[in-house]
């Protein structure tokens, strides 16, 4: 635990990776082991095999990480190699750990196979080898359906839809207005991006800026929205993404070309096996997509209510980000997620309560952050974890009085 002067923000330990599952990370309650679904999509046999193996090996919970990761927790160091095994044996982690140094890829979850999006996943899948070694953190978003649906999601290069209109590549060089949104790749902190005519086009550009990244000196700031450096000029941010899609809303989901099911939540982003086994557990069920907003897209026919899953897109859990705070997490010195029942439907807006300024819940600002720091929560308004408190030094119940008597409904 940090120890600081109250009143200033302090800096959280900063680790510079994120665990997986061949480098899983210690945690208050044992190893954190991460999957990354291949694609963002699990088949209903490997849903049911991360269940069998949460129980097997861990906690017997799984959580759905902010970058559309599915963790599992409490695996002692004598037990994770018998869980590897497992979840090598079913296609869950690759077998070769260094495919977990590579960036992340992150998938808008209503690609369907021929799209725009999957192409270029699978072009991008082909050259990965080519991207240069970066930063440990660094995560890709291939996001090219109608509307961008991940922009809130942590990424350092996008692939994205453009607004209609604009400008696009003319074949013998130079640009020329468009008629209809195209292709663009876009540089996380940058408002703008480069058009592009292709998915392939789009995954060359995306290879040359993270080389340019790594060149231009990039690997000091770590990510791509800190790395200030003006884009090359092969480069031009000239383009606005198109209006960012709404999330997938709570229930039946019918995108039509043959992809449907039901979207559940998990409150507070994370599910006991056995309330994910009931949701996928029928022949009806093909396949579980993930997203970044603590919600799995279950592809089929799956039950309407499941005990422990959300299905109403009114439940005031929603609007909670919560990590897992104090016993879980070693750098945590409060406990997070009985204070975030307690908020749940008691505020207007959103509402983030971290461990710690870290902030690993949520790294958009909220309207109303509870952060923890020296067993005690600071309180942030309209900011992030990290944020300058307008109050600090505030127990459980001084923290909930305030709120109640500031926010409340
Ligand atoms: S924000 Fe939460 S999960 Fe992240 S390091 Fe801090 S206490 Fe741990």
């Amino acid at each position: 635990m940090t120890t600081s002067q109250r009143g200033k923000p302090v800096a959280p330990r900063i680790k510079g990776w994120c665990p997986g599952a061949w480098r899983p990370m210690a945690s208050g309650d044992g190893l954190l082991v991460r999957v990354r679904p291949p694609l963002g999509r699990l088949s209903r046999h490997q849903m049911l095999a991360l269940c069998e193996a949460a129980e097997t090996f861990g906690s017997g919970l799984i959580e759905l990480t902010s970058r559309a990761n599915l963790q599992l927790r409490g695996v002692s160091e004598a037990s994770w190699p018998g869980l590897m095994d497992f979840l090598v044996e079913h296609g869950l982690v690759d077998p070769d750990p260094h495919s977990e140094r590579r960036p992340q890829l992150l998938l808008a979850p209503d690609w369907q196979a021929g799209d725009a999006t999957f192409e270029a996943v699978r072009l991008l899948e082909a050259r990965l080898d080519e991207l240069p070694a970066l930063p440990a953190k660094w995560g890709l978003a291939i996001d090219a359906g109608a509307a961008p649906l991940l922009g809130e999601v942590s990424a350092d290069l996008r692939i994205e839809r453009a607004a209609a209109g604009g400008l696009q590549p003319r074949a013998s060089g130079g640009l020329q207005s468009r008629a209809s949104g195209g292709l663009l790749v876009r540089a996380d902190g940058r408002a703008l991006g480069t058009p592009v005519d292709s998915p392939a086009a789009a995954v060359e550009l995306l290879i040359r800026l993270a080389h340019w990244f790594v060149d231009s000196g990039g690997r000091e700031a770590g990510r791509m929205r800190r790395h200030t450096a003006p884009l090359p000029a092969w480069a031009p941010a000239v383009m606005a993404p198109a209006a960012p899609g709404p999330r997938l809303a709570l229930g039946p989901y019918l995108e039509g070309k043959g992809l449907w099911g039901r979207v559940v939540g998990l409150p507070f982003g994370r599910a006991p096996a056995a309330a994910l086994r009931a949701a996928v557990d029928s022949a009806a069920v093909s396949a579980v997509r993930v997203t970044p907003w603590r919600r799995l897209l279950i592809e089929g026919k799956a039950p309407t209510s499941v005990p422990g899953l959300l299905d109403d897109e009114r439940d005031p859990r929603l609007g909670v980000d919560v990590c897992p705070g104090a016993p879980l997490c070693e750098q945590a010195s409060v406990e997070t997620l009985a204070l975030a029942e307690r908020l749940s439907g008691r505020t207007e807006g959103s509402v983030h309560v971290s461990g710690c300024a870290k902030g690993c819940a949520r790294q958009m600002p909220a309207d109303l952050c509870l952060s923890g720091r020296d067993g005690r929560y600071d309180l942030i308004v309209g900011g992030r974890a990290d944020g300058t408190p307008v109050a600090t030094g505030l127990d459980e119940s001084e923290a909930l009085e305030m709120v109640s008597r500031r926010w409340v409904r």
